[in-house]
Formats: structure tokens, C-alpha cells, sequence
């Protein structure tokens, strides 16, 4: 794609009210006049705290302001980047900035060159989109804290109730076979007592990491307690999870983390449970507990399945 020019920084303080220069002589006939549509645009956007359906009424009423085709925004640290129709050959790229905080890129689109006289509409018209993009950032950032283990990543107990919950409703209106995995790190006690509690941190981490990237996209894993992991399994009947198990449990076993100058292998043990027509969430969870308690007694590293 031509860029063209590179990246423009939008900070809010230094942005002035512009007027919209270049658009007036090409506008279509329309029922709004631009100040109406700025009003509405400024109402719509702050109607919701939902960053694509902002982005979604941003795109609709700026393009009957500006001419434009395409509309992205991209933001690294919060996963997102949505393209809103087809990117056409030319573009022009905003870096959004409030205070020096980061809001992301945006990247409009067209077949035409962009002219200098029309950076100034752009500029106005995404000044209204700063507050409400901030808003509505800080809310997601607030939702993900809420339901992430703040030591490992990974969902924290909430999380597991609320996808555990949804995935079984799922399963069971739709007869799809569903499997969870209680994992529980060996002996994990004497890691701590051997090598101080921070190396027990990242420990858990590495393990929870190695964990997540053994799972598929549609898995998820969460932090059930100090040192036990759920992986929730959908569409997994109990064959599959069971390879699933034997296969995380066999990767971990080979695992050495490094912490310093030491080097730390761990093992895990894991009890695996598959949804019957009459499980509930509790039910579930307590038969892959019972599972794992036995894999405990046998000796533990290793797989054991839930009647
Ligand atoms: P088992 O094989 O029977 O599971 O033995 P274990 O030592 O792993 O189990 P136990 O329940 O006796 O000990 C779990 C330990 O996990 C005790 C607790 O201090 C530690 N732990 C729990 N949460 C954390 C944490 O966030 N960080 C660290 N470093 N340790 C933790
Ligand atoms: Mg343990
Ligand atoms: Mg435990």
C-alpha cells in the first residue's frame, strides 16, 4: 500500500477545530449539514463503551463527511485490529495520543491521493473520537483485569466459572462432547521451599505459558488455584482429551526452566473429565478433582480419567 504521508500524531490538546475544507464541494446532497453530523457523531460515539461499534459509527457518519473507503484501527498492546470494508491503494495514518497515552493507529483509505488540505478534516473529525476511544479502552483493559490471574496471565477462577458455565450450556443443547483437565503441579511445595516463593512465580508462569501454547485456539486454560490449572476443552470427547493430557503432561515433564542459576524440571499430574448428560459445572469440576487425587495416590505424573 502507498503510504502517504507516513503517520500524522493526533494529540488531543494540540489538535484545533478545524473546518472541513475539502469536502464541502463534493458532499452528495444530504439532510444533515456538517455541524449536525459532528453533534450526531459526537452523541452516537459515546453511546457505547463497545470499540468496534465505535469504530462501526464512526465510519458511517465520517464517510459522509470526508471522502474516504476504508477505515482501520490498530492497537498492539490491547490484541486489536479491525479493518472496517476493503483498504484501498492510498492511505494516511494517524497515531492517537491523549496526555502521551496511546490510543492506537488509525488508517484511512482511498483510491485517490489524499490532499494536504484535507489532513486538517481528518484531524477534527478524530478528535471527536479520542474520549470515546479512551473510554472505551480503559473499560476492556478494567473487564480483563477482572477475569486474568494477575501472576500468570491466564483466566483467573471468574473467568472459568463464567466460560466453564457457558461452555457446558453449549455441549449440552447442542449433544457436543466437551472435556476438562484438572492439572496440579507436583510436589510443588518443595519448589518453593528449595528455591524461594519468587522462583515458585515463575515456575507457575512458565508452566502456565508452556500450557497455553499447547491448546488450541477454541481451549482455554485457567488458574483453579495456587498451583492447579483448569483447561477447558470444547468439542473434545474423552479419547482426544486424553492424548491432550498425556502430551501436556509429557511436555512438562521435559520442561527445565531456568530462574537464575537454576535449573528446575517439574511434573504434573492431571485428572480428566468429559461431560455427561447429567453433569452440572460442580459435578464436572469435582469428578476431574476426584481424577486428579487419584493420579496423586498412584504416584502421581500422570493421567488419570473420571468415571
Ligand atoms: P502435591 O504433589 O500433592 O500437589 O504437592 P504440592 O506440594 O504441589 O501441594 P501442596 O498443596 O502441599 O502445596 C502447594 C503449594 O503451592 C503451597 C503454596 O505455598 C504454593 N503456592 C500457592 N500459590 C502460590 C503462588 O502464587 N506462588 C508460589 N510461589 N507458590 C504458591
Ligand atoms: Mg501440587
Ligand atoms: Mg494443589
Amino acid at each position: 500500500m502507498n503510504t502517504q504521508p507516513t503517520a500524522n500524531i493526533i494529540n488531543i490538546e494540540q489538535s484545533p477545530v478545524k473546518r472541513f475544507a475539502s469536502k464541502a464541494k463534493t458532499l452528495p446532497r444530504i439532510a444533515l449539514s456538517h455541524a449536525e453530523l459532528r453533534q450526531l457523531l459526537s452523541m452516537q460515539l459515546q453511546s457505547t463503551l463497545d470499540i468496534k461499534a465505535i469504530l462501526e459509527m464512526f465510519f458511517k457518519t465520517t464517510q459522509q463527511l470526508i471522502s474516504y473507503d476504508s477505515l482501520a484501527y490498530k492497537h498492539e498492546a490491547h490484541a486489536i485490529n479491525t479493518e472496517l470494508a476493503v483498504s484501498k491503494q492510498h492511505s494516511v495514518t494517524y497515531n492517537l495520543n491523549y496526555q502521551g497515552e496511546y490510543l492506537g493507529d488509525i488508517i484511512f483509505t482511498r483510491n485517490s491521493v489524499f490532499l494536504e488540505e484535507e489532513l486538517g478534516d481528518f484531524e477534527s473529525i478524530i478528535a471527536s473520537l479520542i474520549f470515546p476511544l479512551r473510554n472505551a479502552l480503559l473499560y476492556s483493559a478494567a473487564l480483563k483485569n477482572a477475569l486474568q490471574d494477575a501472576l500468570t496471565g491466564v483466566g483467573n477462577r471468574v473467568a472459568m466459572q463464567q466460560t466453564l458455565q457457558r461452555d457446558i450450556d453449549t455441549a449440552q443443547r447442542h449433544k457436543q462432547a466437551l472435556s476438562v483437565l484438572m492439572i496440579d503441579i507436583d510436589y510443588f511445595k518443595r519448589i518453593n521451599d528449595t528455591y524461594g516463593h519468587s522462583t515458585g512465580d515463575t515456575v507457575l508462569t512458565q508452566v502456565a505459558k508452556m500450557i497455553e501454547n499447547q491448546l488450541r485456539a477454541t481451549d482455554a486454560l485457567f488458574r483453579y488455584g495456587g498451583e492447579e490449572f483448569l483447561a477447558v476443552l470444547p468439542n473434545t470427547c474423552q479419547q482426544h482429551a486424553l492424548l491432550v493430557a498425556e502430551r501436556l503432561r509429557h511436555d512438562l515433564e521435559t520442561l527445565v526452566i531456568h530462574d537464575g542459576q537454576h535449573a528446575i524440571s517439574v511434573t504434573v499430574s492431571i485428572g480428566c473429565a468429559t461431560l455427561r448428560s447429567d453433569d452440572s459445572l460442580q459435578t464436572i469440576l469435582q469428578r476431574s478433582d476426584v481424577a486428579l487425587y487419584a493420579a496423586k495416590n498412584n504416584g502421581r505424573n500422570q493421567v488419570q480419567v473420571a468415571l
